[in-house]
């Protein structure tokens, strides 16, 4: 086992309300892990927490052996760990190919231009649409184009962890098989370590390795996709089964 991130008895409140309870797991590298749990049970607040957006008010957030609980979000960008939030949150008013360039903004000095745009290229070669689509503004792209315009986004910061908060949310059908099939790709063809956030339940545990249930801000349950995809409380609370 080599755990890419260990989160260790976690708490978090917002003022009465305890969002977080002692949550404790972890993902391992090149794993896609989803966290499943229905409206308020935490998962959101887990991502913010995990990405210094919200600090824990006990426990341990380990990514790579380094203990990130107390730093602040840009510290843990630059180590990779890098967030795609609900909502896409695209720059709407730039072009498909400037929010590209924002996304590599922590390593650009670094990087170098022709880095960069090498970059751009290999993410151009996943998401081809995005090629085509590179000038114009992304606020006029359709629901399921911004979103793989977040995703990569995020990949332009050469991300080691991925958290994707919702990123099927308002989209039709076919389009969240879409979706999610681009996230297994990240996986398998640059091993790119996810933690994944779903409500299309049936869907993200037919591309992940594993996945644990929250509920009430603590983890309820645990198992791989299968076990999960079987258990009978998992099919009557997220997936509209009455089993019998
Ligand atoms: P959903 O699937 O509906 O997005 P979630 O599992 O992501 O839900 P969170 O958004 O993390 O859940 O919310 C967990 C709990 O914390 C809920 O009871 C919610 O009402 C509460 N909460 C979230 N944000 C705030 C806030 N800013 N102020 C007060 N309470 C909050």
């Amino acid at each position: 086992m080599n755990p890419v991130l260990e989160i260790k008895s976690i708490f978090y409140n917002y003022g009465p309300i305890q969002a977080l309870k002692e949550v404790s797991f972890h993902v391992n590298k090149g794993e896609i892990v989803t966290m499943l749990g229905a409206n308020g049970a935490g998962k959101t607040t887990l991502l913010k927490t995990i990405s210094g957006l919200k600090k824990p008010s006990q426990g341990q957030i380990l990514f790579n052996n380094n203990d990130i609980s107390a730093w602040p979000p840009e510290k843990i960008v630059q180590k990779r760990l890098i967030h795609v939030p609900e909502h896409r949150q695209v720059f709407s008013t730039l072009t498909v190919t400037d929010n590209l360039y924002l996304g590599a903004f922590h390593h650009y000095k670094k990087s170098g231009k022709k880095e960069i745009n090498d970059l751009i290229e290999k993410v151009f070669v996943l998401f081809p649409i995005l090629k085509e689509r590179k000038d114009q503004l992304a606020g006029t792209l359709s629901g399921g184009q911004q979103q793989m315009l977040a995703i990569a986004r995020a990949l332009m910061a050469k991300p080691d962890l991925l958290l994707l908060d919702e990123p099927s949310l308002g989209l039709a059908p076919l389009i969240v098989k879409e979706v999610l099939l681009y996230v297994k790709n990240l996986r398998d063809e640059f091993g790119i370590t996810v933690l994944l956030i779903e409500q299309n339940v049936n869907a993200s545990l037919k591309i992940a390795d594993r996945g644990y249930v929250m509920s009430q801000g603590s983890i309820v349950k645990e198992g791989t996709s299968a076990e999960l995809l079987n258990d009978v409380e998992v099919r009557e609370a997220f997936l509209g089964q009455t089993v019998n």
